[in-house]
């Protein structure tokens, strides 16, 4: 891939889409309205409101954690999710969906069981797994989801 390739990516803090050198991500984009970070160590939070801008607007792959406060099990998948979006927070965008709050965006998305985590590429699913997973099955995930074609 070019070097040099722009990617829109919406600011984690105002959403608001922005264009970045791909090859200069690591070098932490100031959003050009807010001016903070446009990415963030820790995953955006998605509403029925912001869904369809992060999932249409974001160039680098979304993966999307379905989660609700009452689900044990999400709880206990939380920090393994955050742990992801620290170490890939260049590669991927990770977004959070309380599929209580936003019962909208949940059955948009048919989420039948919760936690359910969902990738998308240029706003298409590309693959969905349910069940909190350990770290590395979820970077083992991510692998064969990118064809394990791409270093995660
Ligand atoms: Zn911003």
């Amino acid at each position: 891939m070019d070097a040099d390739n722009n990617l829109v990516l919406t600011c984690a803090h105002c959403g608001a889409p922005n264009r970045a050198p791909e090859s200069r991500l690591a070098e932490n984009p100031v959003c050009g309205r807010c001016h903070q970070t446009v990415l963030t160590p820790t995953p955006l939070t998605l509403t029925d409101e912001n869904i369809q801008a992060v999932l249409g607007r974001n160039d680098l792959p979304v993966l999307v954690d379905c989660w609700a406060a009452w689900c044990a099990p999400c709880r206990a998948f939380a920090p393994t999710f955050e742990r992801a979006s620290q170490n890939f927070m260049t590669q991927i965008r990770f977004a959070k969906l309380d599929t209580e709050n936003n019962r909208q965006s949940a059955g948009m998305l048919r989420i039948q069981s919760i936690p359910t985590i969902i990738l998308f590429a240029k706003g298409r699913e590309i693959a969905r797994q349910s069940g909190a997973l350990s770290y590395q099955q979820l970077t083992q995930w991510l692998a064969h989801a990118f064809g394990l074609d791409r270093e995660v």
